[in-house]
């Protein structure tokens, strides 16, 4: 049985991917920092074990880590989603929010690659790293978040050029915009109606649609596939009508 982390797995994108490979015959250690949620979501998931960790944090990481090696030791993927959002222009955003934004989003997906990629590396695993369209395209807001996402797409070249040695593969996913927690706390009526015009599907993609897309870039059939951004947007990137 393969074993696959995903981090943010207490609810969205994370729980979506989560309940996707277990029913391919995955298991799933599933990460949160919101230990409430955590508990509730993996209730009932047969071959999901939930471990309580905040991304942002070093020596929670490396416990995760240990305990997952203690476990299972093979870890054939890795899925960083947890993420965060702050949907401000840089005169508005403060070093505190900045600092909080990167340390989720950016430090998160470096301490846990870092942790996990001696596991990686002895099962020829992979990597799927959660960036954002705002990582891709730029706005007169998402400063932070878009910065954020912007690095995580570098970061998961970066993976790409010096794990391929061992066979482990990185690739990004950039969702456009889903009706998840996340999204309904920033996303405006304004912005809502700007992304139906600017996406060419013109609707929000859902949960579901976008862990498709992170567990093909975990499986066998994308075997030559690494140091890729697939945006699953609707294709809002392909086209380029601007955002507020
Ligand atoms: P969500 O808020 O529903 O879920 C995020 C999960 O991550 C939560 O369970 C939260 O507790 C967890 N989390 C946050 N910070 C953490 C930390 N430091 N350590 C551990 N867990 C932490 O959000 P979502 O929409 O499902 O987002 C998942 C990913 O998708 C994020 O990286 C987000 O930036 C990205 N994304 C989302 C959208 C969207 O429109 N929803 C669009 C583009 C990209």
């Amino acid at each position: 049985m393969r074993t696959a982390i995903v981090t943010g797995a207490a609810r969205g994108i994370g729980l979506a991917t989560t309940k996707l490979f277990l029913a391919g015959g995955w298991r799933v250690m599933m990460i949160d920092r919101d230990a409430p949620a955590l508990m509730d979501a993996a209730q009932g998931l047969e071959h999901a074990r939930p471990i309580i960790c905040d991304v942002s944090i070093p020596e929670q990481v490396n416990a995760m880590a240990a305990e997952v090696s203690a476990s299972f030791g093979q870890v054939d993927a890795l899925v960083n989603n947890a993420g965060v959002a702050d949907f401000r222009p840089l005169q508005d955003t403060d070093l505190a929010t900045w600092r909080e934004v990167m340390a989720t989003n950016l430090d998160g997906v470096f301490l846990t690659s870092q942790a996990v990629i001696p596991h990686l590396k002895a099962a020829r695993g992979a990597i799927v790293n959660i960036a954002s369209i705002s990582g891709l395209r730029a706005s007169t807001l998402r400063v932070a978040y878009g910065t954020s996402k912007a690095a995580v797409i570098h970061l998961t070249r970066q993976q790409a050029a010096e794990l391929g040695e061992w066979g482990v593969r990185a690739n990004c996913v950039a969702p456009g915009p889903v009706d998840t927690k996340l999204a309904l706390a920033v996303h405006s009526p304004e912005i809502r109606a700007a992304y139906h015009d600017a996406i060419p599907l013109n609707r929000y993609g859902t949960e579901r649609e976008i862990a498709e897309v992170i567990v093909f870039l975990c499986s066998d059939k994308a075997s030559y596939v690494t140091g890729q951004v697939i945006a699953a947007d609707g294709g809002f990137d392909a086209v380029g009508v601007g955002l507020p």
